[in-house]
């Protein structure tokens, strides 16, 4: 086989990226937007060692879980990966693939349950989106899947309509002011991205523009035209800088510039204030899904919860009136600064907010004589430092750990270096926090052996 060939191709497995699986000439062929039951006229893009990728070039026999995209930005946008398939073979294997994580690298089977799946559309409730000048003209949009270059995406389903509607009123007046576009070679240009944020309870909207400076020329008219599209749910427009010459979408420091310095929403009950630089869940509905299995599994009532990595302390907050203790860990000042004023606003006594890395913070309070009932963990997608594993299971050794991810892989990982100190993985859960995109959010439950 090599680049270019063309052939025919049964579909066998379909991957989390939404890319069919076959086998030819005894190697495996991945080909993107194709799907189990498919028989395809396969393009070769490129051939390795131990499998090759390829583009579908001709549907042969479609397979009858394969639906029609209904986006006009799919698949060139690397947003969505299941847009070609219908939601409940979506949700078949986002679970099989947590399933089958667990227990090919974690070595683990727990009980797990259905996967929870909403399917709402628009049910982002945060998008950031890169603003460039591309030789078609400035793009105000998302990255083409495996590049740097934006491309317009004016009808995402992923979002809600209104943040479609003010980017398209924000390039106007980009163009109409003939303001500079940040430019990643030259690091040269003032717009690196615009941001909104939606609190879908109390409708509060956000707009944070990220610039390679501290000023936006003709900030009143961009205020303005933010009004147009949002009217009075527009409670907080952010300048934040970001002068680095770095892939990371945001700078320290914001200046607020219209209204408040962030939102509020209400999430299982909490009043929580999302500031620009705190992590709040972008799925508000399956959030709270995902939060209740988490205080099902640790079952708070007059314990102390240790809550790890915890963001705006949006878990344990959900928890705090059952619990005895919440204590929270996060590493973003701003998100530290967030759960304290939650927990004060929602009248919660019983709580304390941590600012550091976690392991380092948890070593601190073992040392302190603070001794959990049980641990919560929400890592980024990279999941626990392994030293991180030691000292709860080693020091603080609770009964139970509830372990969130946002990532199959590093979850499975974890769960064997768990399994190793003596925990075991008992129960699973997956919800679906991110519709037609390859993203997948698990919790599980680990036990101490006794
Ligand atoms: N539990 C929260 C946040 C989860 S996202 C929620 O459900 O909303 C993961 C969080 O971990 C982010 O807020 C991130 O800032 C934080 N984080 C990343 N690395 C960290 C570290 N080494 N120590 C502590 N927190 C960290």
């Amino acid at each position: 086989m090599k680049k270019n060939d063309l052939i025919n191709l049964e579909i066998i497995d379909t991957t989390l990226n939404g890319a069919g699986v076959g086998r030819y000439d005894g190697l495996t062929v991945f080909v993107d937007a194709a799907v189990t039951g498919d028989v395809v006229l396969a393009h070769i893009l490129k051939v390795k060692s131990n499998c090759a990728f390829a583009k579908v070039k001709e549907i042969i026999t479609p397979s009858l879980n394969r639906v029609d995209a209904e986006c006009g930005s799919y698949p060139r946008c690397g947003g969505c990966s299941f847009r070609h398939i219908d939601y409940k073979t979506e949700l078949e294997i986002k679970e099989n693939n947590v399933k089958n994580n667990l227990k090919r690298i974690g070595g683990v089977e727990p009980e797990f349950e259905p996967i929870v799946g909403l399917s709402d559309v628009g049910y982002r409730n945060k998008a950031q989106y890169p603003v460039s000048m591309e030789k078609g003209g400035l793009k105000v949009g998302f990255f083409s899947g495996h590049s740097h270059r934006v491309i317009d995406c004016p009808e995402c389903q992923l979002q809600p309509t209104e943040f479609s509607k003010a980017v398209s009123v924000f390039k106007e007046f980009l163009s109409e002011n003939n303001i500079s576009v940040y430019n990643e070679e030259l690091h040269k240009g003032l717009v690196r991205h615009i941001y909104f944020r939606k609190a879908v309870v109390t409708n509060e909207i956000m707009v944070c523009i990220i610039l390679n400076g501290d000023n936006l020329p003709y900030l009143d008219n961009f205020i303005e035209k933010m009004k147009s599209v949002f009217g009075d749910c527009l409670k907080s427009v952010v300048i934040n800088i970001n002068r680095d010459k770095t892939n990371v979408i945001m700078g320290k420091n914001c200046i607020t510039v219209y209204g408040e310095d962030h939102i509020t929403d209400v999430l299982c009950g909490v009043r929580v204030r999302i500031s620009p630089l705190s992590f709040y869940q972008v799925n508000h509905n399956v959030a709270e899904k995902l939060y209740e299995k988490a205080a099902e599994y640790a079952e708070p009532d007059g314990k102390t919860v240790l809550d790890l990595y915890c963001g705006a302390g949006t878990i344990g907050l959900s928890m705090a009136e059952k619990a005895k203790k919440i204590i929270g860990v996060e590493i973003i000042p701003e998100a530290v600064t967030d759960a304290k004023f939650n927990a004060q606003q929602n009248g919660f006594k019983n709580t304390e907010f941590f600012c550091g890395d976690a392991a380092k913070a948890a070593e601190k309070l073992k040392n302190d004589g603070i001794k959990p009932d049980v641990i919560i963990v929400d890592p980024p997608r990279k999941g626990c430092e392994a030293e991180l594993v030691k000292i709860i299971t080693e020091d603080f050794a609770p009964e139970k750990v509830v372990y969130v991810s946002c990532d199959p892989a590093t979850l499975a990982r974890d769960c064997k270096l768990f399994k190793e100190q003596g925990y075991n993985t008992v129960k699973a859960a997956t919800f679906d926090m991110f519709p037609r995109t390859g993203h997948v959010e698990s919790v599980v439950k680990l036990m101490r052996l006794k």
